[in-house]
């Protein structure tokens, strides 16, 4: 069997949030395989640096993911002034810590707007131009939050949850047209998102090392070698599965 089933050369990859932690391990993994990679963010300064990191095969763009509006130019952009987007990784997305009866209906509606309604309008958006192509991969962030119930992080739990509902609903829409939807959802991986909630709470801390059954966090590698396979014709028969990666945390007792 050849392994060129997994390579991603010649495709082109749009990360959201690929500047940073998780996004940027999965565009460094997808250069590595042969990819091109466009990465998206609010911030110039992380992106300018990531392109730097990543070399000639990574352009940015600032672009913030809330601006709905923005989506169908910034999409119709790239298609026409880079190349046909065969895989887009919903990267971006922010936390809120706090305790249900603390959150508020702006805290509760900024995360969903980010992690949930601006995932959908940019997949929609990508996914026109995959589907009359009759090919494409689209790959969501979940979380170990959309899985279990953890508390105080409603909304971002409440936003992840429904990241598996987006997944089935596409599933059964876009498969004819050979366009694959499916979910990572990672356990708790080092970045800077995770660190700094997490030094500030050493029970939560305490908490989730005892669930993770392989004994120590994820690297940001772990998702983006994940990210390659499912964007890869290697996984070309695989839609619709929310892909723990997560060192069997999900499944330990
Ligand atoms: P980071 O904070 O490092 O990454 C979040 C990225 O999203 C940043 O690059 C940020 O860039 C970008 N972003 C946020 N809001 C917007 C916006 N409105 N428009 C465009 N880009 C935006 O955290 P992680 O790498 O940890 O998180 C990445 C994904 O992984 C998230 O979806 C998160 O929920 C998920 N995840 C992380 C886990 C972990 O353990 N680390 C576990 C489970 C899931 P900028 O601020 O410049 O816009």
């Amino acid at each position: 069997m050849s392994l060129d089933v997994f390579s991603l050369k010649g495709k082109i990859a749009l990360v959201t949030g690929g500047g940073t932690g998780i996004g940027l391990g999965i565009s460094k993994a997808f250069i590595q395989a042969g990819a091109i990679v466009i990465i998206t963010g609010r911030r110039e300064t992380m992106l300018k640096e990531a392109a730097t990191e990543l070399g000639e095969h990574c352009k940015y763009f600032v672009n913030d993911v809330t601006n709905r509006k923005g989506i169908p130019d910034f999409i119709s952009h790239i298609e026409t002034q880079i190349g046909a987007i065969d895989i887009l990784v919903n990267n971006a997305g922010i936390h809120h810590k706090a305790w249900a009866q603390d959150t508020t209906d702006e805290d509760f509606e900024r995360v969903l707007q980010t992690n949930l309604i601006s995932v959908f309008s940019l997949t929609r958006e990508c996914a026109k131009y995959m589907l009359n192509r009759k090919s494409g991969s689209i790959i969501m962030i979940g979380s170990m939050a959309g899985l279990f119930g953890v508390d105080r992080v409603v909304a971002y739990g409440v936003s992840k949850t429904a990241i598996t509902g987006l997944v089935n609903a596409l599933v059964t829409e876009y498969s004819k047209s050979n366009v694959r939807v499916n979910a990572i959802a990672p356990g708790w991986i080092e970045s800077n998102m995770f660190l700094n909630a997490i030094n500030k709470d050493e029970k939560r801390k305490k908490q989730i090392t005892n669930r993770i059954a392989m004994d120590h966090f994820g690297k940001v590698e772990d998702i983006g070698n994940a990210a390659v396979f499912l964007g890869s014709d290697a996984a070309k028969y695989i839609t619709g599965v929310i892909l723990p990666v997560d060192g069997g945390a999900t499944v330990n007792f």
